[in-house]
């Protein structure tokens, strides 16, 4: 089947996009100069352009396609729900069958103690919601002083006001004004690029401690919640080192503080069980959720709580003066159960754990051997590669950071494969569906652009 279109449908499209559209995360003047890159079709993990060519999606979107472009199922369950209810609200007294069933849903598979849900659009403003309804929860316990976020340098929690100010990253923050009060930011626990002389688990340790330290400095009694990711996702896909979350989990005990794991990328599988909560033996009184939950068919995202929390924030908390026209939409909340029954009856976390997951990591942590590559890390199926001109000393290019990244990445594009880049680290989340055979096609063609791009970078 070849979907080229003519070329003037293809420069018209162009046109549009240059003339009209203005891109998210992306200099516009410049890519209005060479035009964006027309997408037209998905199937299982590829892409194709409109000129044809076929790219192996290693980054499944954005981070969101876990079962799969082209499920006709879930476009099929969308399909029926618009038919009969395209749309209501769930504000004022109302509800409906696939909002409830979801919530339902959701707090059947989450960790145990997880069992409501609050409905957003996405993942920026689920973080939105979050802090509200923690800030709320305190105040409903007369408590309103505990008001402090503490998020972490180089998180991505969203780009909202309240989501890019709980994220760390500091050119975001640049643009706006941000962040809004009474978030304060601590040290990530990302030991290659941080870690120096220590060893990641002496690292790990350090990094956990600046939370009670930023505690202790703060006053236990002004703060709210720790947010962050399980695995750091948009930062550059960082696995904290084994002693990190232990050590978190048992401040966060001790202090009070509750914990929120933004598992909007980690949700759903990615890391091998539902949520990366259980991976790493967290117990989060909050977990936000968004793109696997309905595999980017259709926008949706929410907030979980606790029974803890929703028992104060229901019982005790009157009325919360919060919500979205879209919150709970009747389609989105189609098309995630049916992902959901996807997810289910594929069983793909456990086929990320036991089989894709440890098959792809073997080959993956290999990478490491190129002279290219100073670090591999996997964990489920997240994957980063740092790129180095110095595998001994892990130093930086002597370009500008991220020159070498994005090389690469076009090398990627030009290869039939999409990988991210983040400064010169290299990150990939296959859509959870990955066979053994895309597997090897994946690591072939990362093997034959990383090569590309050491001979482009001497
Ligand atoms: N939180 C995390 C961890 C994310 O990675 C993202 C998006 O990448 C968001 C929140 C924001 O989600 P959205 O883009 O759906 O608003």
């Amino acid at each position: 089947m070849t979907n080229n279109p003519p070329a003037s449908q293809h420069n018209a499209i162009q046109l549009q996009d240059a003339g009209h559209h203005i891109h998210p995360f992306t200099d516009t003047k410049a890519l209005n100069k060479k035009g964006a890159r027309v997408i037209n079709r998905g199937e299982g993990v590829y892409v194709w352009d409109d000129q044809g060519n076929k790219m192996l999606d290693a980054m499944a979107g954005l981070w969101c396609m876990a079962i799969g472009y082209g499920r006709t199922e879930v476009a099929d369950a969308v399909h029926a729900q618009m038919q009969e209810l395209p749309y209501y609200n769930t504000f004022f007294q109302t509800t409906h069958k696939p909002v409830a069933e979801l919530a339902k849903k959701l707090a059947e598979i989450s960790p145990e103690a997880i069992n409501h849900t609050f409905f957003t659009s996405g993942g920026s403003d689920a973080n939105d919601t979050m802090l509200r309804l923690v800030r709320h929860y305190w105040a409903s316990l007369g408590k309103p002083s505990k008001k402090v976020i503490i998020s972490r340098k180089n998180a991505y929690h969203g780009s909202t006001v309240a989501g890019a100010s709980l994220g760390g990253m500091t050119f975001m923050h640049e643009q706006g004004d941000l962040p809004i009060p009474n978030i304060t930011h601590i040290g990530q626990p990302y030991w290659y690029g941080e870690g120096g002389d220590l060893t990641p688990d002496e690292f790990g340790l350090l990094r956990a401690r600046e939370l009670e330290e930023k505690i202790l400095e703060l006053g236990e009694d002004k703060v709210a919640a720790f947010i962050a990711e399980p695995v750091q996702g948009a930062g550059g896909v960082i696995i904290p080192p084994d002693s990190y979350w232990p050590e978190v989990q048992r401040i966060c005990d001790k202090y009070e503080i509750l914990l929120v794991a933004d598992e909007v990328i980690t949700g759903f599988g990615r890391t091998g069980e539902r949520f990366a909560s259980e991976t790493y033996d967290l117990k989060p009184d909050v977990i936000c959720i968004a793109k696997a939950l309905s595999s980017g068919y259709l926008p949706i995202g929410g907030v979980m709580l606790s029974d803890r929390l929703a028992d104060v924030v229901i019982n005790q908390g009157g009325e919360f003066e919060h919500g979205y026209t879209y919150s709970g939409h009747p389609a989105a909340c189609a098309a995630a159960l049916k992902v959901l029954e996807i997810m289910d009856r594929e069983d793909l976390p456990n086929y990320v754990k036991n089989d894709i997951g440890p098959y792809l990591q073997e080959r993956w942590l290999k990478l490491a051997d190129h002279p290219l590559v100073g670090e591999a890390r996997m964990v489920g199926l997240m994957g980063a590669l740092e790129l180095t001109p110095d595998k001994a000393t892990r130093a930086k290019f002597a370009v500008k950071a991220g020159t070498v990244g994005l090389m690469c990445r076009e090398f990627c594009f030009d290869n039939g494969l999409v990988m991210r880049a983040v400064g010169d680290t290299m990150i990939i989340s296959p859509p959870l569906v990955l066979s053994h055979d895309e597997a090897d096609e994946l690591i072939a063609k990362a093997t034959a652009v990383l090569d590309l791009t050491y001979a482009a970078a001497k």
